[in-house]
């Protein structure tokens, strides 16, 4: 089983000519709703290619909420640690897009940020009998942190995604994750070192290699990604295919929730061909517009990534 501590989001997109000024209200074209939130898009990504899934979570008992935990539970996940709570509304992006494509983009984490220890202890059987436990930082970074030692005690493999980064994260999360999946955003912010090529992409593994982790995949958008490890110091280049991008919104959580799922269910696989795999199921959802609604399903995909 994958099992995925992490956020739950409500977006609500309202699309626009241009973005409005301080102090000024202006008409959008077309408003909708979508759900979102890194944890949730990853766990939604893994499902969909046929992993049993849990997802501990935290949303409001609200009617954002209640849309969530439908959702999930449409996309096969199992709900039985999302919490609702009623000390605070789920979290929500409220998002305005212009017709460039250009965005602002307004966080509330709500509920998200009440995800405690004590909510993993209660779901502690599945974390420690988990394949896979995949970890980001749009909860509590503690409470991240004290998911990826709970797996790490069990023996459980560690996927952690360092998002949205932090410049000052806790080291111990470069020592308890098995596998550490950033973008080139959250590489420069953790490393300073800004990530234009392959090459920048290397040193950072090399960095944070130093600083201990066991496997660094650095993900590189339309040129696929780049890995090193401990076992293989060499790093290598796995690129993507090419296709035509019409949205990369949650390319990044596509990826992360495939190699979990990879990780969970062919275990045996070089890691190389797992992050070739991966590749293609992000690659797919950059086909189409939207976040969780441009995942692929399993029985959408070639049937050689299975
Ligand atoms: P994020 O969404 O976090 O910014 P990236 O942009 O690095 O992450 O994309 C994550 C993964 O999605 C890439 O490693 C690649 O597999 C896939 N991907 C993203 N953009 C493209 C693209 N234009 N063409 C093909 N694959 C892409």
């Amino acid at each position: 089983e994958v099992v995925v501590v992490g956020s739950c989001m409500t977006d609500l997109v309202s699309l626009t000519t241009r973005l409005p000024r301080a102090g000024e209200t202006i008409l959008g074209h077309k408003f909708f709703i979508g759900f979102g939130g890194k944890g949730a898009n990853q766990c939604v990504q893994s499902a969909r290619l046929g992993a049993k899934t849990s997802l501990i979570c935290k949303v409001g008992k609200d009617s954002f909420g209640n849309d969530y935990v439908e959702n999930l539970k449409k996309n096969g996940i199992s709900t039985a640690f999302v919490g609702q709570t009623t000390d605070a509304a789920t979290g929500t992006a409220s998002i305005v897009v212009n017709s460039e494509g250009q965005n602002v983009i307004v966080i509330v984490p709500g509920a998200n940020l009440l995800l405690n220890c004590e909510d993993l202890k209660r779901a502690a059987d599945v974390i420690c009998k988990a394949k896979v436990v995949v970890c980001q930082l749009e909860i509590t970074p503690a409470v991240s942190l004290e998911a990826l030692k709970m797996a790490h005690a069990s023996g459980v493999k560690t996927l952690f995604n360092p998002a949205p980064a932090l410049a000052d994260l806790d080291p111990q999360f470069y020592t308890y994750s098995d596998i550490f999946c950033c973008n080139e955003t959250e590489a420069e912010i953790l490393t300073g070192i800004p990530v234009g090529n392959l090459e920048d992409a290397q040193k950072v593994g090399r960095m944070l290699l130093e600083r201990g982790c066991k496997l660094v995949i650095v993900t590189l958008g339309a040129e696929g990604c780049m890995m090193i490890s401990v076992e293989e110091p060499i790093p290598k280049h796995v690129p993507a295919g090419k296709v035509r991008a019409v949205d990369t919104t949650g390319a990044g959580d596509s990826f992360v929730g495939a190699l979990a799922f990879y990780l969970a269910y062919y275990p045996k696989l070089p890691m190389e061909e797992m992050i070739r795999k991966s590749n293609c199921v992000a690659s797919v959802s950059v086909q189409a517009s939207g976040t969780q609604s441009s995942y692929p399903y399993r029985k959408d995909l070639p049937r050689d990534l299975f």
